[in-house]
C-alpha cells in the first residue's frame, strides 16, 4: 500500500478515538480543542504525506528537547555535556522530583531534570542571545522561521510550579548555577515553540537525512551528534513508555505534553502526529497509535530488516 493511502486509512481508522484526556499542566494548555488531529510524514527526498487538521499550530513542549540537546552537543561536546547530564532511562513520570544519579546528574535529557539542565548548558551571551541562538537552531530544521507562543510561555512560568522545584533542588545539589532561573526561562521557551505538523515533521526529516535538512540542505547536525540525539530518543524519549515502545514501535521518537509525537525512521523519514488527548504517561494516545500501525506496515522497526529503501518506492 503507498504511504498516502496508509495515512489516509489509518487518519479514519483514529478519527473518532477520543480516549485520553487534554494536559491540564498549565491552563493555557489545557484550553486547546482537544479534537485536532493531524498526520505529516516528510521524507528524506523532501516529499511531503499529510492529512488532517495541517494548519493547526501547537506548543513543541518536550519535542523540543532533544534539539536542545544537539546544540548543547554541537558547542560543547560529547564529553562535557555526559559530565553534567546522564544517559540513562528513569522509569518514572517525565517530571519526576528529582532522581539523580550516584554523579549527582539528571539521568537523561529527555525528562524535565535533564531538559533544564541541558537548556543551562546553550552557549551565548545572555538570556535573549540564549533564546535567540535556540530558535535559530531550530528554525534551521524546520527550513524556516519558526516563533514562541507568548501566552503559552507565560502561562507556564506562572503556573508550572513543578518545574521551578525541580530547578530549585537541583540548585540545591549544585548540578544548576547561580542563573538557574534564567535557565529555567530559556527551557520553558523551547518548549513553546510553534510548528504544526508538517514543520515538525521536517524537523524530524532533517534528523532522518544525517542531520541535513532536505529541503535548504544545511547540515544541523554533525554525523557524531545525530547519533547520539538518535539514540537517546531510542532510549528515553516516550518517558516509561520508552522500553515498550522499542519493543513495539523500534524507532527514535519524543513526545510532548501538547499532543505531538516525532518520529524518526533514519535514512527514510521523520513523520509527525498531532492529537491533544494523552495517556497517563503524556503521550498522545492517537499518536502511539498511528506511530505503531505505520512501523508495523511499513517494517520500519529498526531491527527489521525488510525496512523499504525510500518513501516514494513503497507500492
Ligand atoms: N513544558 C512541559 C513541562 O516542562 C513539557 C513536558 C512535556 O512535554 N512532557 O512540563
Amino acid at each position: 500500500m503507498k504511504i498516502d493511502e496508509a495515512i489516509k486509512n489509518i487518519y479514519g481508522k483514529y478519527k473518532n478515538d477520543l480516549s485520553g484526556e487534554v494536559s491540564q499542566s498549565f491552563p493555557a494548555l489545557s484550553n486547546v480543542n482537544p479534537d485536532h488531529f493531524s498526520i505529516s510524514i516528510a521524507t528524506v527526498d523532501g516529499d511531503i504525506y499529510h492529512i488532517g487538521d495541517l494548519e493547526q499550530e501547537f506548543t513543541i513542549q518536550s519535542i523540543s528537547k532533544p534539539f536542545s540537546f544537539g546544540l548543547a552537543l554541537e558547542q560543547h561536546g560529547h564529553d562535557f555535556v555526559e559530565n553534567k547530564v546522564g544517559m540513562e532511562p528513569t522509569g518514572e513520570d517525565y517530571d519526576s522530583i528529582i532522581k539523580l544519579d550516584d554523579q549527582n546528574r539528571p539521568f537523561n535529557p529527555m525528562v524535565n531534570s535533564g531538559a533544564i539542565v541541558t537548556a543551562g548548558l546553550i552557549d551565548a551571551r545572555n538570556f535573549e542571545t540564549k533564546k535567540e541562538e535556540l530558535l535559530s537552531y531550530y528554525s534551521d530544521f524546520a527550513g524556516g522561521a519558526l516563533a514562541i507562543d507568548q501566552k503559552i510561555y507565560k502561562s507556564e512560568y506562572t503556573n508550572s510550579h513543578k518545574n521551578w522545584a525541580i530547578a530549585h533542588l537541583l540548585r540545591h545539589f549544585r548540578v544548576m548555577t547561580a542563573d538557574f532561573k534564567t535557565d529555567l526561562e530559556v527551557y520553558f521557551n523551547q518548549c513553546s515553540v510553534l510548528v504544526n505538523s508538517d514543520k515538525l515533521a521536517l524537523m524530524g526529516a532533517t534528523l532522518a537525512n544525517k542531520g541535513i535538512n532536505p529541503v535548504t540542505k544545511k547540515q544541523c547536525l554533525s554525523h557524531d551528534n545525530l547519533r547520539h540525539v538518535l539514540s537517546i530518543m531510542f532510549t528515553c524519549g516516550m518517558y516509561n513508555y520508552s522500553g515498550e515502545w522499542a519493543f513495539d514501535v523500534g524507532l527514535p521518537a519524543k513526545s510532548g505534553i501538547s499532543g505531538g509525537i516525532l518520529m524518526i525512521v533514519p535514512g527514510l523519514a521523520g513523520i509527525a502526529i498531532y492529537s491533544p488527548r494523552l495517556d497517563k504517561r503524556g503521550n498522545s494516545v492517537r499518536g502511539i497509535k498511528v506511530c505503531e500501525e505505520l512501523s508495523n506496515l511499513f517494517r520500519f522497526h529498526i531491527f527489521d530488516y525488510e525496512t523499504p529503501k525510500r518513501i516514494k518506492d513503497i507500492k
